[in-house]
């Protein structure tokens, strides 16, 4: 059992309360985090702050050392992480490793290109004032960044927006779910007592409350959550004025043309639907398929779903494939989602029901299902594949686009130009053509929600980076004059040249050029 008492916090800021954590898999109780207060935050915050510009200071390749460092740690103790995440989730160990490669990534990606994104940027000049002026622009890291994650992805949620936003020069404030704090608690420890970093990065403990009092203290806040709670974010940060990136819920959807290769659609369906045991926000909520290809679809799914094992496996095992729900509540929700369409008619051709113990939820396929059931218009966040089928491509899209959210969706044809064609319709931030989940791991693709389900996005190469930065205009002088003619004071010659040089430049026509009214502009 893990208790964190201490999360990079000096004593005095220790906490009265505590949150248990159970593992969801078998109800053990596997550690305990403190409940922290806005007050504590509010101290941590200070601490951060007085850290930070020495942080700046390093610059990008200083920053990097560190941050490699924090990645030969996490891979030196990958083991004993994962396991503390699956204690903490009920994951299966293959969905728990997945989470590694996100780290791999992300820091390698972001300390590589570090130096060339943060460069001071020449511009162009633009305009008569221009000529005599340089200009360029600096890139200068919001000096604390906030980041309040799910429960759902421990350790790959809080590193895609961490790393570089330590990359850009700020510190930063994480705040886990209090469903899942564990993990990132000890990549803190491990920063700070074992990795030696900077004390730049700090983790708080706690619920909504301590996420509200994260969002008070920070100069940005990066959010990745419900849409409930992402609003309530928005609206704060609006009262603040500080910006917010906000990586909310989906309904995301596939569409399975009837030109598709079946065994590869329905291998995806079953990882992008059930992978994390559909606890994904880009996993996929509902299929459409055309109709030649619907049965042939349905039951392929139906066996491969079927086949799946389900349980939580031992560390390094990979005896299993899906794992346990994280959270009672969302066990509850799926339930729901599952007599909501059962009563109205759908089939549940495998699955339907709870796993024995645990919160594990069978993973389901759902058919004769349409859009006035809960389990295609509201997030579900579980094993469930409901599919319906469409008659045409233009049912298909109508469907997928039948939805508040606008995430992430896929399409699978055998014809690149239809596919294309699909997705140049969908209202989507993503959409991956004959795969699923892609789009959102790779990060030179920009991660962003249409609609409900986001606003601003990560990663997309620099703009990842960037994000965490305020633009810095910096104007310097070419030549050594004394003032310029714009300047006080306003002398009669010099005012009436310059107006004429306006002109001279401005207007696209003789007439307006020697100050006359010239002529309108045909078409
Ligand atoms: P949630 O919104 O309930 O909680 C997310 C985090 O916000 C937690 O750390 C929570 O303590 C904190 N929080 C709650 N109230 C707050 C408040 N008023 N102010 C500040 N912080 C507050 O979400 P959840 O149930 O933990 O996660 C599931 C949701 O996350 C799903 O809707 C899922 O789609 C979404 N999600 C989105 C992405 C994405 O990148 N778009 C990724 C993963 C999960």
């Amino acid at each position: 059992m893990t208790t964190q008492t201490d999360l990079g916090v000096s004593d005095s800021l220790r906490e009265p309360g505590f949150i248990e954590v159970r593992c969801p898999a078998d109800g053990r109780v596997v550690g305990s985090v403190p409940d922290m207060t806005s007050g504590r935050v509010h101290e941590i915050a200070q601490q951060l702050r007085a850290a930070q510009p020495a942080w700046e200071d390093l610059g990008p390749q200083g920053r990097a050392k560190h941050v490699l460092r924090l990645l030969d740690w996490v891979l030196d103790n990958e083991k004993r992480l994962l396991g503390l995440m699956q204690e903490e989730t009920g994951k299966s160990w293959g969905d728990a490793q997945v989470e590694t490669a996100v780290v791999v990534d992300a820091v390698n990606y972001f300390t590589k290109h570090a130096v060339e994104f943060l460069a001071d940027r020449t511009v162009e000049r633009s305009g008569a004032m221009a000529l005599t002026k340089n200009l360029r622009v600096f890139h200068r890291p919001h000096q604390l960044v906030g980041v309040i994650t799910p429960w759902n992805g421990p350790l790959a949620t809080p590193t895609i927006d961490g790393i570089p936003a330590l990359m850009a020069g700020a510190a930063v404030l994480f705040k886990p779910s209090e469903v899942t704090p564990l993990t990132w608690a000890e990549v803190t420890r491990g920063w700070l007592e074992e990795v030696k970093g900077p004390p730049v990065l700090a983790c708080v403990t706690g619920g909504g409350a301590t996420g509200a009092a994260v969002v008070d203290e920070v100069d940005m806040i990066q959010f990745t959550g419900s849409t409930a709670t992402g609003r309530k974010i928005a609206a704060r940060a609006g009262e603040r004025l500080i910006p917010c990136g906000l990586e909310l819920g989906g309904k995301d959807a596939m569409i399975v043309l009837d030109d598709a290769d079946i065994d590869r659609a329905t291998s995806g369906a079953v990882w992008g639907g059930l992978w994390n045991s559909g606890q994904i926000c880009v996993s996929v909520e509902r299929i459409y398929v055309q109709d030649k290809v619907y049965d042939e679809f349905v039951n392929k799914l139906t066996d491969k779903v079927t086949a799946l094992r389900q349980g939580m496996d031992r560390d390094g095992s990979f005896e299993t494939d899906i794992g346990a729900m994280a959270t009672e509540n969302q066990v509850r929700i799926v339930e729901r989602h599952v007599a909501d369409a059962l009563q109205a008619g759908a089939r549940a051709v495998t699955g339907g029901k709870r796993g024995n113990g645990g919160t594990f939820f069978q993973p389901t396929v759902l058919t004769g299902v349409d859009h006035s059931m809960a389990c295609m218009r509201e997030e579900t966040f579980g094993p469930t594949l409901p599919v319906m089928r469409v008659r045409d491509e233009d049912e298909a899209i109508r469907l997928a686009n039948d939805s508040p959210y606008g995430l992430a969706a896929s399409v699978f044809s055998g014809n690149k130009e239809r596919a294309d064609r699909v997705a140049r319709r969908l209202e989507t931030g993503a959409v991956n053509i004959n795969s699923v989940l892609t789009a959102t791991m790779l990060l030179t693709l920009p991660m962003g929600g249409w609609k409900s389900s986001g606003v601003g996005g990560r990663n997309g190469g620099a703009a990842g980076l960037l994000k965490f930065c305020r633009q810095q205009a910096v104007v310097t002088e070419r030549f050594n004059l004394r003032s310029e003619p714009h300047w006080y004071p306003y002398l009669p010659r010099m005012s009436r040249l310059q107006a004429r040089l306006v002109r001279i430049t401005g207007a696209h026509d003789w007439r307006r050029r020697l100050g006359r009214k010239g002529k309108n502009r045909k078409g």
